[in-house]
């Protein structure tokens, strides 16, 4: 998958998202950004990012039961979708997994190895495969 795909960043916390956006954009993705899980379902379902980076804690729907809606959408439903948690507990990560995430990054994000985990993400996505 190329440097310029798109992702879609859906997180409340404006310095998480900051954060995400810089180093992205600073290595030649787009982004799109969405402060809740709502907002981040339309860009979703218009804009067909390769990647979503789920806040896990969100106001309002949170970022599992976006999850379910994205999975529960032809539209939506092919998209990888990684969580970002800012848990680190072993049982935590288990739990992302099984409820269909992707992958999960923790925050904050290590700005060195970040680009090399979505460059990473974006390669598995381009088979269709589930991980
Ligand atoms: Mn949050």
């Amino acid at each position: 998958m190329s440097k310029d795909a798109q992702i879609l960043i859906v997180e409340d916390n404006p310095r998480n998202m900051k954060l995400a956006r810089d180093v992205l954009d600073h290595h030649g993705y787009r982004t799109l950004e969405a402060a809740d899980a709502e907002q981040g379902l339309v860009l979703a379902r218009t804009e067909h990012p390769a990647l979503i980076l789920m806040d896990v804690q969100l106001p309002g729907m949170d970022g599992v039961a976006a999850l379910d809606r994205l999975r529960g959408d032809p539209e939506t439903a092919g998209i990888p979708v990684v969580a970002l948690t800012a848990f680190a507990m072993r049982s935590d990560r288990e739990r992302f997994l099984a409820a269909g995430f992707d992958g999960y990054l923790e925050k904050p994000i290590d700005v060195r190895s970040f680009p090399r985990q979505i460059a990473a993400l974006l390669d598995g996505a381009g088979d269709g495969a589930r991980r």
